[in-house]
């Protein structure tokens, strides 16, 4: 069984995106659709671009590096767990990191200036997917700002197991805590190929889709 090109598959994501922003009475324009691109090549990445794809995900040090040398225009987000001692690594070449999720993670990439979001954790009961408890995003959006770090907003994964709708409110609380600190922490980065949709009626502002885009990877 053959799935359809890269092309078709990217107009249909582009179109649900488009729809599900309608119908929840949002501007599609308001909407960053990330395409993640982990484990796939950079011929693929290229032919993104090509396409008109702006914004990249990436879940793994070098190969992250590696992939934003090759296309130095796009804009790079990384998306993955981050080991301390890779975070200053990470900040030159990524133009947003979504997973702060710790005081030392904070501390490893003080006076950097990078573009951060604070990753939370919306399953409470499993501290392996990493994420910050909701009621700590205030306390590191501080630290944070403290640092010196342009903090832009909250990022999450939904958890398996439970409708996303109600892990995105957890999600909507904890970004409100954010702002309480950080006015202009207005990002929502949400969403991926099987609950975009959710996360779309939920007010997310950049998606992060991968599969559902570029087919199934190959680790
Ligand atoms: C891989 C990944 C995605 C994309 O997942 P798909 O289900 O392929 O859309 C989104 N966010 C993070 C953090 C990821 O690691």
């Amino acid at each position: 069984m053959s799935s359809p090109p890269l092309p078709d598959r990217l107009a249909a994501v582009r179109q649900q995106v488009a729809d599900a922003a309608r119908e929840a009475g949002r501007d599609p324009a308001g909407i960053t659709t990330i395409v993640v691109t982990k484990f796939q090549s950079i011929e693929l990445i290229r032919e993104l671009a090509d396409l008109g794809v702006s914004d990249f995900g990436e879940s793994r040090h070098p190969e992250a590096r590696d992939k934003a040398a090759a296309l130095p225009h796009a804009t790079w987000h990384f998306v993955g767990s981050l080991q301390t001692n890779k975070a200053r690594q990470v900040a030159r070449y990524a133009d947003v990191v979504h997973s702060v999720d710790r005081p030392g993670l904070v501390d490893a990439l003080g006076g950097t200036g990078a573009a951060v979001l604070i990753q939370i954790d919306l399953a409470g009961d499993d501290p392996g997917r990493g994420g910050a408890p909701v009621e700590d995003a205030p306390v590191l959006g501080e630290q944070a700002l403290a640092a010196g770090l342009d903090v832009r907003g909250v990022m999450a994964v939904a958890p398996l197991g439970e409708d996303p709708a109600r892990a995105f409110d957890r999600l909507n609380r904890a970004a409100e805590r954010l702002r309480a600190v950080a006015p202009g922490a207005s990002w929502m980065s949400a969403g991926m190929s099987g609950d975009f949709r959710q996360a779309i009626a939920a007010g997310a502002t950049h998606l992060r889709i991968g599969s559902a885009i570029t087919g199934p990877r190959r680790p």
